[in-house]
């Protein structure tokens, strides 16, 4: 592959090492802010894969072996190097998204490092139960699931591989991680990272691919768990490959969250939590909430606020700090979002701002407001995935959390009130995993992730995580006579 100082040196990381095959089919890494070809890698062949299921199965062993704080320290010493090497790490994120370097120096490599530190402490204090029962006694263990694969959506490349790999690891895991095809490079330099901080090699492998590979990993009897992040539809088909050889899941999928904004709220703060939950990453946020239900008699003050705070978006090159909106990651994704304004268009939304593509290099979506949207319009029902934010009408607080439900969606969900009986009595109605009051996509990785219905299986993140990358053994232990009936 084509290199840079900061790239990585090939394809995939496998068993300790960089690897390349260069029978795998051809993947072209693009900036998307120029569309500019930055780097090439190729698919997993048959033989990268079993190179990687051979050495994560070895490794795994050993690992398992190890004490939790033996574990911990490795964890632990991989989020000090990440931090260490933030700013590049960021601008390599920045080339394989497109997303500014002034979000990526936040919110990537270093939410990365904080779930490796978060798992690395939490791993010398994972264990079992004692049960007393009389005179004998059960005792649990906590144990790893074996070899785990990790799926990653293209939006927060770094991010995932770290949030998928961490608690997996911390447990006495090892993964093997496909990227997303569209940003293939980041989860590379966790690898490098990883075996620099001390892990063995194979415990945690990086292969590239599209579908393909990633069904390869889903369907192999090797693979004890399957972590995915992606869109429903994906969700669905890995969730029922996994469930063949009954293997564990998460699923992370997609959404269409509602954010609910009351008469009584803070009008700049409820503005400033739909621009978070709408335009960070362009919109390319799976917890976005894209569905902005505005009371009626705040409404038009909601979109006169709104419209001024567009005035400080700045466009241009996302590696230059001072721009803070970025292009779409791809033509096609472009090209997916621009079809949904044209349909909230047809359909008969009103478009306060936006709605055109950018005339400048790259895959720039202008960010778009539509006003008077109805639940039933497209823009209303469907994930879209880009920098398009529908304002809804409502009047009535039971009319407007029906209405927030009516969705097959349910990852996030937000209010904004200065009532605070209303705020926790509306959150606890609302069909949503990851909640917000007076606020919009905070997530620390003390709090736990994760959608309900369709969009997903599973936690990430917090306590939550370590349940999801273990299982429980129990022990009875008699300690008199057996008694038998003959
Ligand atoms: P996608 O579903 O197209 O792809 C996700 C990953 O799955 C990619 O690595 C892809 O190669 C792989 N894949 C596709 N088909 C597969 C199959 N049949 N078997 C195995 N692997 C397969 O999603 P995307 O376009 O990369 O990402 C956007 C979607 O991800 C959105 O729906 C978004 O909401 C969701 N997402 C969810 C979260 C979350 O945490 N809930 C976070 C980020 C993104």
């Amino acid at each position: 592959m084509t290199v840079t100082p900061t790239q990585p040196t090939a394809s995939h990381f496998v068993d300790g090492a960089y690897l390349e095959d260069t029978a795998g089919a051809e993947i072209a890494v693009i900036y998307p802010a120029t569309g500019a070809r930055i780097a090439t890698v190729h698919s997993a062949t048959p033989a990268v894969l079993e190179a990687a299921l051979t050495s994560a199965q070895r490794a795994q062993k050993d690992w398992a072996a190890l004490s939790g704080r033996e574990r911990g320290r490795v964890l632990t010493k991989a989020a000090e190097l990440i931090r260490a090497r933030n700013r590049s790490l960021s601008e390599l994120e920045t080339q394989d998204t497109g997303k500014p370097l002034q979000e990526t120096l936040v919110a990537d490599a270093t939410s990365g490092a904080d779930a490796l530190e978060y798992f690395g402490g939490l791993a010398a204090s994972l264990t079992g139960e004692h049960i007393p029962l009389g005179e004998d006694w059960v005792y649990t263990m906590r144990q790893p699931l074996g070899v785990c694969a990790g799926i990653g959506a293209w939006n927060y490349p770094t991010q995932i591989a770290c949030w998928k790999a961490a608690p997996a690891l911390a447990c006495g895991n090892a993964m093997i991680f496909k990227p997303s095809e569209m940003t293939p490079l980041s989860a590379l330099k966790v690898a490098e990272i990883m075996m620099e901080a001390g892990a063995p090699a194979g415990l945690f492998n990086v292969v590239q691919g599209l579908r393909d590979v990633g069904a390869a990993l889903a369907t192999d009897p090797r693979i004890a768990k399957v972590s995915l992040t992606g869109s429903v539809p994906t969700g669905k088909k890995v969730y029922a490959a996994a469930a063949a050889e009954m293997k564990h899941v998460t699923m992370e999928l997609g959404g269409k969250s509602p954010l609910i904004i009351f008469d009584d709220a803070d009008i700049d703060n409820a503005v400033g939590g739909a621009i978070n939950g709408n335009f960070y990453s362009s919109g390319q946020v799976c917890s976005n909430g894209t569905r902005v239900f505005v009371h009626k008699d705040i409404k038009e003050a909601f979109l006169s606020r709104l419209s001024a705070r567009l005035k400080g978006v700045v466009m241009g090159d996302p590696l230059d700090e001072a721009v803070n909106f970025g292009p779409m990651v791809s033509e096609r994704q472009m090209e997916i979002v621009l079809g949904y304004i044209a349909k909230g268009q047809a359909e008969g939304a009103r478009l306060v701002a936006g709605g055109n593509r950018v005339d400048r290099a790259g895959y720039f979506v202008a960010p778009t407001v539509f006003a008077d949207v109805t639940d039933d319009m497209t823009i209303a029902r469907e994930e879209i995935f880009g920098p398009v934010l529908s304002v809804l009408d409502f009047e009535d607080e039971a009319e407007v959390i029906a209405r927030a439900n009516a969705t097959e969606f349910g990852l996030s969900a937000g209010v904004f009130t200065r009532d605070f009986a209303r705020a926790h009595r509306v959150i606890a109605q609302l069909e949503a995993g990851s909640c917000f009051i007076n606020s919009y996509n905070d997530a620390p990785v003390e709090a736990p992730f994760g959608g309900v219905k369709a969009s997903g299986i599973g936690r990430e993140n917090s306590k939550e995580a370590i349940n999801h990358y273990s299982q429980v053994k129990s022990v009875y232990v008699r300690m008199g006579d057996v008694e038998a009936a003959f």
